[in-house]
């Protein structure tokens, strides 16, 4: 039988790029193909207590293997803000990518250190072990947006060695260095050992 493994998200991109990369041997399942619709807590403080508490949500509730992700933009000056927060960082419901931003270069404005990286964590539990898998990518904030592809802080983030941030990018670079591409690359040699 076909081993089983449960992707705690629904974002149809990730769960496409899972897939192709992990192929025929695993079946890999979203939330809403377990009939999970649940609005899983993401409270925790750090981006590995929030990937952990998302899998062992769906571990607990539905007894399947599964993995969960969780990504923050941490910028140096900042202490590792936005980090966890990223999503929320200019208040509201979160996920309004261009007050993030806005507040992102106010924060930095005449800020000379500018480093900054993007970090995945993925939370696997296999058997009830939970194991951690961790994707960087170091960059800097750049003093203006610049580029439109993309999505979330793309415009703002240029990644080390480049001249181009994430948004003038193309897709296919991008996802071929990026913090997800990275972690997921260890997940995979995991699953495929
Ligand atoms: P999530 O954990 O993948 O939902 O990411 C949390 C937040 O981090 C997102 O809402 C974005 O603001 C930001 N983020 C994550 N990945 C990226 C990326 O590849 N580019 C730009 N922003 C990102």
């Amino acid at each position: 039988m076909k081993r089983k493994l449960v992707f705690a998200t629904n974002n149809a991109h990730k769960l496409e790029e899972l897939r192709a990369i992990l192929g025929e041997g695993i079946e890999m399942l979203s939330l809403k193909d377990i009939g999970c619709e649940a609005d899983i807590p993401e409270t925790a403080a750090t981006l590995e207590g929030n990937a952990a508490l998302k899998a062992e949500y769906i571990y607990r509730h539905y007894g399947l293997d599964c993995f969960a992700d969780d990504t923050g933009l941490e910028v140096e000056a900042l202490g590792g803000a936005p980090g966890v927060y990223s999503a929320r960082y200019a208040g509201g419901d979160g996920h309004d990518s261009e007050a993030n931003m806005r507040r992102l270069l106010r924060e930095l404005e005449g800020v000379e250190n500018r480093k900054a990286q993007f970090r995945t964590v993925i939370c696997l539990i296999e058997g009830g072990e939970e194991r951690l898998f961790e994707g960087i990518v170091r960059g800097s904030i750049t003093e203006r947006k610049q580029g439109t592809s993309g999505f979330g802080y793309d415009p703002v983030f240029r990644p080390e060695g480049y001249d181009e941030t994430f948004a003038e990018m193309g897709s296919v670079e991008k996802n071929r260095i990026s913090h997800r591409a990275r972690a997921v690359q260890r997940l995979v040699e995991y699953l495929t050992r």
